[in-house]
């Protein structure tokens, strides 16, 4: 191979690497098909390491909600199956992980104070995985052939150490502001057109940062994974009331899963 031809291939994988890196580029190195495989395995990792709610009410009514946030999305991701986790944890925290797998603690049912608040979260994690921004973490954290050769099954100790990870520190790891500004927008689109009030979101993370002020280890997960700022509330207000609210605030079965948490 020539000079000419390597910078080339040396633009080119920059580029690639570029787009792959910033926030929904729409290019990512792991095909969907694999990662639904890796959230598979990953999923059933962290379920050694957290403790489940088991309520089946409660459960169905998460499973509920969940669905119905990702029917609003586009193929392929309305038709893949998703799992809702409720996990029995006081701090105020949700998040997803590669494939479909969205976990809920459930200190936040206990801390909404309406089933639109809880969607405007639920649709922000949901996104994260519609944007693909945690497979772009995940390529990023611990190398292509790394995750690649986890999604064959051949590196259980690297599944093992990432789902350590996220049962730690009850994420990934730390998105980029420009990602949280992408769930945040593609969130609330999907949680009106499923049937929310999307002022559910701005009002729920002004929640979170009366919470902090208060009772600050409480939602220190939250907030060390995703930066909130009163820029993102801002923005969240704006976006509902051009939207408009069509949907619901809150619902009794909804106050009632919060009683039983
Ligand atoms: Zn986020």
């Amino acid at each position: 191979m020539n000079k000419r031809n390597t910078s080339l291939i040396a633009v080119v994988l920059a580029t690639v690497l570029a787009t792959g890196c910033g926030s929904g580029g729409g290019f990512n190195l792991i095909s969907i098909e694999e990662e639904w495989q890796l959230g598979a395995q990953l999923s059933q990792e962290i379920a050694r390491q957290v403790r489940f709610n088991n309520d089946p009410q409660v459960n169905a009514y998460i499973r509920n909600m969940g669905q119905r946030i990702v029917n609003q999305a586009a193929p392929p991701f309305n038709q893949l199956p998703w799992q809702f986790h409720v996990v029995d944890d006081p701090s105020i925290n949700a998040f997803a992980i590669p494939g479909g797998h969205v976990y809920v603690h459930t200190g936040l049912i206990k801390n909404a104070d309406t089933a639109s608040e809880l969607a405007g979260v639920m649709a922000h994690e949901i996104s994260h995985v519609l944007a693909r921004h945690s497979t772009e973490q995940l390529s990023r954290q611990y190398g292509l052939s790394v995750i690649a050769s986890a999604v064959l099954g051949q590196n259980p100790g690297t599944l093992a150490a990432i789902a350590a990870q996220i049962a730690a520190t009850g994420a990934m790891a730390r998105f980029s502001r420009d990602a949280e500004r992408e769930a945040d927008e593609i969130g609330i689109q999907a949680m009106a057109a499923a049937g929310y009030n999307p002022a559910g979101m701005a009002s729920m993370f002004e929640e979170l940062i009366e919470h902090r002020q208060g009772q600050p280890g409480q939602v220190e997960q939250f907030f060390s994974t995703h930066p909130l700022t009163e820029n993102r509330v801002r923005d969240a207000r704006s976006r509902a009331q051009q939207i408009g609210n069509r949907g619901i605030t809150d619902e009794p079965e909804f106050q009632e899963i919060k009683r039983r948490v």
